[in-house]
């Protein structure tokens, strides 16, 4: 597949769905049989692109989807999605029959909502409903005993609810102290033992407890960042029981290379100065693609060589001091691999003082998003061309 005509600007990610393939199938083979995976690819699936990764979870094993909002799942059908997709947030009751109607699953957990939507169910509808139970995360859920019977009854009592699921999630599944996790587990038990039918779908396993604790997982887990290829946290790094292959890389081209000396600046602010003869790149990538100013102090790879960034990051451009004249045209590497080097998602992160999840969902939808598998391009997305 050749670029040209997909994008003009030398600017792009890349998504090798190779390493969704690869995570997802590991993740598969380490459950225990039968369990199944939920991808979670909301927020475009972290900026890797949804209907992209969501397909390729589904041809590596994974049998469920799962989103933050009900536009999230009206989008993957848009685009073709046929398996279930489970809105993990809350959705408006008005918006009900609009869910039915695409077989959208939701979360429920209040019984107001459950009044409400009743009024805008029609007669023959049947919306599949995960009851979300409240074990200590504090966001969404039911949190008791006594309100969760209530709203069982109360869904079985109504033909056009269908109660397909319930589930919980963690708050530290991913940290060294293991305490509050099985806190959170065990009221998870006491809770779905105190249904009087269990449904289908029984999960409370994010990647972190997947990889960590694969005999709690139910029948289910949701899995997310590790299908992405990145560690849920820097501390559970060596307890990952296989290699994770990140899948993103943000990646430009020099289009601009010129000779400064010394005294002369570089950028708003004229805040950086070359102490000498210095050679200087232009790339075009600034804080509107989510490259923050803040990464002002970062470097980039260029031929296999780690190069700083100079002088303030601009909102579409940002430069570079080279270690010699180079070619405009130049490949330049943010996030990924070139040659022997590495800049992985995690030291962004570290750079930003925040965890890897946030990285690629910050890098905004005027990156247009190239697929790889086998190493060759096998679609290009352009947001701003659609
Ligand atoms: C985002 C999310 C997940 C995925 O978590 P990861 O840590 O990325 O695996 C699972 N469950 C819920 C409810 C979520 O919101």
């Amino acid at each position: 597949m050749e670029e040209r005509g997909f994008f003009y600007r030398d600017t792009w990610a890349e998504v090798d769905l190779d390493c969704i393939h690869k995570n997802v199938a590991s993740v598969k083979q380490l459950l225990p049989n039968g369990v199944e995976i939920i991808a979670v690819v909301k927020a475009n699936a972290y900026g890797h692109g949804d209907v992209q990764v969501a397909s390729e979870a589904l041809a590596a094993g994974a049998s469920y989807l799962a989103v933050a909002f009900m536009d999230e799942a009206m989008a993957l059908r848009k685009k073709g999605i046929a398996a279930p997709i489970l809105v993990l947030g809350a959705s408006r009751a008005e918006d009900v029959q609009y869910a039915c109607d695409h077989q959208i699953t939701l979360t429920v957990f209040q019984m107001n909502w459950l009044l409400e939507a009743q009024k805008h169910l029609k007669t023959d509808s049947r919306l599949s409903v995960h009851i979300k139970l409240d074990t200590g995360m504090g966001r969404l859920g039911i949190r008791t005993k006594e309100e969760l019977a209530e709203f069982e009854d109360f869904i079985s009592r109504d033909e056009r609810f269908h109660l397909e699921g319930v589930f919980t999630h963690f708050a530290t599944a991913d940290e060294p102290d293991q305490t509050y996790f099985h806190q959170q587990f065990e009221l998870f038990q006491e809770l779905v033992s105190a249904l009087k039918v269990r449904p289908k779908y029984v999960h409370c396993s994010n990647s972190a407890a997947t990889l960590r604790f694969k005999s709690n997982a139910y029948n289910t887990v949701r899995l997310g960042i590790a299908m992405y290829g990145l560690t849920p946290s820097l501390e559970m790094e060596p307890e990952i029981p296989f290699p994770l292959n990140e899948a993103f890389s943000l990646r430009s081209k020099l289009v601009h290379v010129k000779k400064l000396h010394k005294g002369d600046k570089v950028s708003y602010g004229a805040t950086y100065e070359a102490s000498g003869d210095e050679w200087i790149g232009t790339v075009p990538v600034g804080y509107a693609d989510g490259w923050i100013r803040k990464l002002g102090s970062q470097e980039v790879l260029v031929n296999g060589i780690r190069v700083p960034i100079v002088g303030r990051i601009c909102m579409d451009q940002f430069m570079v001091r080279l270690p010699q004249e180079l070619p405009v045209g130049t490949k330049v590497t943010l996030i990924g691999k070139d040659h022997h080097q590495f800049i992985s998602i995690n030291e962004i992160a570290k750079k930003l003082e925040t965890i890897n999840y946030e990285i690629p969902c910050i890098i905004t939808s005027r990156v247009p998003r190239l697929y790889k598998k086998n190493g060759k391009i096998v679609e290009i997305k352009n947001y701003l061309l659609q």
